[in-house]
């Protein structure tokens, strides 16, 4: 098969200077770990912001975005290589139309990921919405039951629209605490996360703002209203996402088209009642038949039984 050839990622070139020089740092760290490669899932319903995130990280206007249409139904891989690292960063539709999970964007989503390795899951969502509900939960669901739950070990949750005033004249850390522990939680719930998932309480979630109006500091680094630079904040943890010592996912065919992955034990339970019926329920059927084979018989028994066979 030919190699193939993946388009230098210039649109570094396109963020302020401050921001280039800390993401070929990280680049250089991925690499120093022997990560030559990421490969970024990005997630969430719709309407959330995917698409202009994944525009925000490349630095080009790669996928499109509309703020009305659905999306198409299929998703999109987009590769960028600098100095020998190679991004490749997957925009999906969104997973719910009409109220429902959008199964057929979710079976698209799975046969495109097929033989892939997903590194990270970037899990989109708004900061400027004040709810969750169930189907934020289902959306969190139709993931962990697509990928395995192990897939929120590798996942950020990021918050698009985060340049805002909060409501009700709450400081913006406190609004956005609030509305991450929210989030953190029906993420948790819906993915069946436990208390020994280990990375469960401390998935990340970063702020994003992929409005041309973003504020920039002195340094023309696009900020957030706490101050912090995002793009750069952002690649950050989606470094130490990438580091943290959980195993990226592996998309095989058992994986996509075998039961739900959470549920696979379950596959057993037939041959464990199997096992239960020949080395427990028989063996005692056997005791108790040949102890009432031994049981001595009263003699009226005995009697009883002679003459009910007697033919007259
Ligand atoms: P997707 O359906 O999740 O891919 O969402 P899009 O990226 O297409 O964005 C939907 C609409 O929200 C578009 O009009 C975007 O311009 C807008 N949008 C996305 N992210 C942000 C953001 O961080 N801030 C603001 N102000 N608008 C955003
Ligand atoms: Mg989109």
């Amino acid at each position: 098969m030919a190699a193939q050839i993946v388009k230098e990622w210039s649109g570094i070139n396109s963020f302020a200077p401050a921001t280039q020089t800390k993401l070929l740092e990280l680049l250089g760290k991925l690499k120093q770990e022997n990560v030559n490669t990421l490969t970024i899932l990005v997630m969430g319903k719709g309407g959330v912001g995917k698409s202009s995130t994944v525009n925000s990280i490349v630095g080009e206007r790669v996928v499109t975005i509309s703020p009305f249409q659905s999306e198409g139904l299929r998703p999109v891989m987009i590769s960028r290589s600098r100095a020998g690292f190679t991004l490749n960063i997957i925009d999906t539709p969104g997973l719910i139309e009409g109220g429902y999970i959008n199964d057929i964007a979710l079976n698209n989503i799975k046969s495109f990921l097929l033989n892939k390795i997903i590194d990270v899951l970037l899990y989109v969502d708004r900061l400027d919405a004040y709810r969750v509900d169930n189907l934020d939960k289902e959306v969190v669901s139709a993931i962990a039951n697509s990928f395995g739950k192990r897939i929120w070990n590798r996942a950020l949750v990021v918050l698009t629209h985060a340049q805002l005033s909060p409501p009700d004249g709450l400081p913006y850390d406190e609004f956005f605490s609030k509305r991450s522990e929210a989030l953190l939680k029906v993420v948790r719930s819906g993915a069946g996360l436990k208390k020994h998932d280990v990375q469960g309480s401390s998935i990340p979630v970063v702020l994003v703002e992929n409005s041309g109006r973003c504020n920039k500091n002195e340094s023309d680094e696009k900020v957030l209203p706490n101050g912090i630079a995002w793009i750069s904040y952002l690649v950050e943890k989606i470094t130490v996402v990438a580091l943290n010592g959980s195993k990226s996912i592996f998309v095989d065919t058992k994986l996509i088209e075998g039961p739900n992955p959470n549920e696979r034990g379950k596959a057993f339970i037939p041959l464990i009642l199997l096992i239960q019926f020949f080395f427990a329920i028989k063996p005692i059927e056997r005791a108790i038949r040949t102890d009432i084979a031994r049981e001595s018989r009263p003699a009226w028994e005995m009697r009883d039984a002679s003459l009910a066979s007697r033919k007259f």
